[in-house]
């Protein structure tokens, strides 16, 4: 028996279930292929490029590092550049492959690819796939993904009453050997058309893309600097590297199961300490999983601007409101600090973007899915489920639609950064206004702003709306959408057309 097994964002050795099985079989050989699949360079709906350059220089560092892993077994990691349903065929071919093994993905464009594949295979050719990604195996759970509870407490309460862990599976020792093939090089950043982007100093953090990386990680958040013992306490912070686990850009990529990181906690438990913080990180994972189910149950709604519950509210488009809220520039330093760190890095805490995405869609009422397109492009930890599941939540019409609930952002602001250090940190021309006065700069007076070198309106901006006016005004929109149960209802069923416009899968002449 020949395998080929495709890799997509399960870029790892350890407990990937696709390859365990594949070696399950004994096979006599076993081809592990990536493709940079040109697509996810396109450009999204609203313009922007799918895949920026922090994800992009993220996942050369990951696959390269995958690559290291397999020739380490002394065989190698195939790489491609082009379309999956073109190349695995023609590898299957040129290669008698008898069946292809990769782990399925939930969102359109993904799920797209793989029908693609399966149509362009010939029919004598098997096709397995598995599931990772989540802690919870789907098979595993205590109900049908379609009765998946739409409340996230009723999910984790159902979960951690009824259901467990599997074990996580060890990365193999000895794999079957490749055919006589070229390996193939790993395309630069500009074969991509992408232009690098310097590194940032100032950045939370140095993510190097790959296993050794995201495992190096874990064993130095939970052993090595024992921060899993305060993670509760300490985990909204925006500036400290050590503030949260800065785990995601790996289990984004698969390059760490949280199955491994699940039992790393269990073991620090049993070693070092069982407390509220240790809990608090599955209770986080739980969060991962459960947007990744909603997006398995839900399928493209994710997706659409009426959200899961089909609410028609009149979300504005303005070029100059969303311009001054992605390039920092709203007069509101807790947020310009955390979009311009986004900007400059690729990464922002999750307080940091709690606060943007409530201030995007309910101060400015700007549709929410220019807001997860620009993270979809920048973000280094960019996951579909996780972005768009908790963007349409943010937003306020996704599952669990509580009313209008907004961020006071000077509060949060002084709330989590007491001191304003975090401000200070991204924005140079605040830079000497001191303590928490940073946090409501257009409270200076003449003399204050002469004193700490800034000009409001001109080093910076002025609030470009006022926080509780915007809010009350976006208030009203939304109750008055979500009163009208006729348009509602009528909507119901109905096809949304903003998943042909907005998700369509990869767009042509995009
Ligand atoms: C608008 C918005 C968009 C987001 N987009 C993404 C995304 O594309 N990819 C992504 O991984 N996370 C996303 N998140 C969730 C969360 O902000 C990040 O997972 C977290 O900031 C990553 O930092 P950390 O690894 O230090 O988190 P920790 O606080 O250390 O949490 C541990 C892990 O739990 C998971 N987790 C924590 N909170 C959430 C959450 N709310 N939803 C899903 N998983 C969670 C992550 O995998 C994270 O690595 C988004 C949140 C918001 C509000």
């Amino acid at each position: 028996m020949r395998i080929l097994l495709w890799y997509r964002n399960d870029l790892r050795l350890h407990d990937h279930e696709a390859l365990h099985r594949a070696i399950g079989q004994k096979p006599s050989v076993i081809v592990p292929l990536y493709c940079f699949d040109p697509r996810q360079w396109w450009s999204t709906a609203f313009g922007f490029r799918k895949t920026g350059a922090f994800r992009t220089q993220f996942l050369l560092e990951s696959v390269a590092d995958l690559r290291t892993g397999w020739q380490r077994l002394q065989s190698d990691l195939v790489v491609r550049q082009g379309q999956p349903e073109e190349i695995i065929p023609q590898l299957v071919k040129q290669f008698d492959i008898d069946a292809v093994y990769y782990h399925e993905e939930v969102a359109s464009e993904e799920r797209a690819v793989e029908r693609a594949l399966r149509k362009s295979l010939d029919s004598r050719v098997a096709v397995k796939t598995f599931w990772t990604h989540t802690l919870y195996h789907p098979g595993d759970l205590p109900f049908a993904i379609s009765a998946l509870p739409e409340l996230f407490t009723t999910f984790r309460k159902d979960v951690e009453k009824s259901s467990s862990v599997q074990p996580a599976l060890p990365a193999p020792t000895a794999v079957p050997p490749l055919p006589d093939i070229e390996p193939g090089a790993l395309p630069t950043l500009a074969e991509l058309g992408v232009e690098p982007v310097p590194v940032d100093s100032r950045a939370v953090l140095t993510f190097a893309g790959g296993e050794t990386a995201g495992l190096a990680r874990l064993d130095e958040y939970i052993w090595k600097q024992d921060c899993l013992r305060t993670y509760k306490e300490t985990r909204n912070g925006m500036k400290g590297a050590n503030d949260s686990t800065k785990f995601s850009p790996w289990l984004a990529l698969g390059c760490l199961s949280p199955r491994v990181i699940a039992e790393s906690v269990q073991h620090y438990e049993s070693q070092r300490v069982r407390n509220d913080s240790t809990y608090w990180l599955i209770f986080e994972l739980l969060w991962r999983d459960y947007f990744r189910f909603i997006a398995k149950k839900h399928g493209n709604r994710i997706f659409q601007r009426t959200g899961l519950q089909r609410t028609e509210i009149p979300w504005v488009e303005d070029p100059v409101l969303f311009d001054a809220w992605r390039n920092g520039q709203t007069g509101y330093p807790l947020i310009d600090a955390n979009m311009r760190e986004l900007a400059a890095t690729g990464f922002m805490s999750n307080r940091g973007r709690q606060n943007v995405a409530s201030f995007l869609t309910k101060n400015l009422g700007i549709d929410w899915r220019m807001g997860a397109e620009w993270f979809e492009s920048l973000l280094l930890d960019y996951d579909v489920a996780s972005n768009w599941g908790n963007w349409v939540y943010a937003a306020g019409v996704g599952n669990d639609a509580r009313g209008f609930r907004y961020f006071n952002i000077t509060k949060q602001a002084r709330d989590y950064d007491l001191k304003g250090d975090y401000v200070r940190h991204w924005l140079p021309e605040l830079a000497q206004v001191p303590g928490d006065l940073v946090h409501e700069p257009w409270k200076l007076s003449t003399e204050q702003q002469q004193r700490y070198g800034v000009k409001l309106g001109v080093d910076y901006p002025l609030p470009i709306v006022d926080l509780f006016q915007s809010a009350a005004r976006n208030e009203e929109i939304y109750n008055r959408a979500f009163k009208q149960p006729a348009q509602a209802q009528a909507n119901r069923g109905k096809p949304d057309r903003s998943r042909s416009d907005r998700r369509k899968p990869y767009r042509s002449g995009s």
